[in-house]
């Protein structure tokens, strides 16, 4: 028999995997749904060390696995047994490549009972960008299109970054700004600004964590219906939403299906925004 949320997560402290103040959106989030005693940042963690944004350090795995890497290496530097670790990337959006999204993981890691949840956030709320300028003007102009000083900066000479060259994080006055970018500009002929995309240095970023964080608790705190599990989880878009006009099963998602990890019982739920019909526009024999 599965045990209960209480069982599993009752009054234990949650270590989070973070150099960059992810636990104030995280813990939060997980202490509303789940019956924990506290949370805390883990403090020796090196997750830069697992790829950086910046370009010193490249990621060479799958997101997930980076993310449960980083989760693994938290709780053996702190001794904690439940440990959280996020792991985030930024990119063209599929259906929309001119569009800049932003992915979010989570991975939770119990080591008492040997158990990895996880949850994949994306969202289109992205400011995210690079451009080589050379003027400071240039600079100042891109500055504030990527809502700066609030979401900060980083300079290095060119886009791609190789060893010595210099990299400035965390740029979040004007003067800093101006004056970086004028030396690196007077020395190289031009520089590359971009976001920084650090949690703390990027509010956006860290506003989409927390919305992750909030979602991956719905998601653990669901129970499976026949054996009471938590993480009773949306696996998969089942598609074959019926055309309006003819009834014919569109590509359109008709429901959301969610898997017990425990025991493989699997419910199809009905769409959120309660749409049972797709519009004959979007379907193949209405519309071929
Ligand atoms: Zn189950
Ligand atoms: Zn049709």
């Amino acid at each position: 028999m599965a045990r209960s949320l209480e069982e599993l997560f009752g009054g234990r402290t949650l270590g989070v995997a973070t150099l960059h103040g992810k636990e104030r959106a995280i813990g939060p989030a997980l202490m509303k749904v789940l019956p924990l005693g506290g949370y805390q940042a883990i403090a020796d963690v090196d997750t830069d060390r697992f790829g950086a944004f910046s370009g010193e350090v490249q990621r060479t795995t799958d997101p997930l696995t980076a993310c449960i890497a980083k989760a693994r290496h938290g709780a053996e530097v702190s001794g904690m047994d439940l440990v959280i670790a996020s792991e985030g990337s930024f990119g063209p959006y599929p259906p929309a490549p001119f569009i800049t999204c932003n992915e979010e993981w989570l991975v939770l890691l119990d080591v008492r009972s040997d158990a990895v949840y996880h949850y994949r956030h994306v969202s289109l709320n992205a400011v995210a960008g690079g451009e080589q300028c050379d003027t400071l003007a240039a600079v100042n102009a891109f500055a504030q299109r990527q809502r700066f000083p609030e979401h900060q900066l980083v300079l290095r000479p060119q886009e791609k970054w190789s060893t010595g060259n210099p990299v400035i994080k965390g740029i979040a006055d004007a003067e800093q700004l101006r004056s970086a970018a004028e030396q690196l500009i007077a020395a190289h002929g031009s520089c590359w600004v971009e976001t920084d995309l650090r949690a703390m240095a990027n509010p956006t970023r860290m506003g989409v964590i927390a919305e992750c964080a909030e979602r991956f608790a719905k998601e653990l705190a669901t129970l499976c219906p026949a054996c009471n599990a938590p993480w009773f989880r949306i696996t998969e878009a089942v598609p074959g939403l019926p055309c309006l006009g003819c009834g014919w099963p569109t590509q359109s998602v008709r429901a959301f299906r969610r898997s017990c990890n425990s025991c493989g019982h699997t419910v199809d739920a009905p769409r959120e925004d309660g749409k049972t019909g797709e519009d004959p526009g979007a379907c193949g024999v209405c519309n071929p």
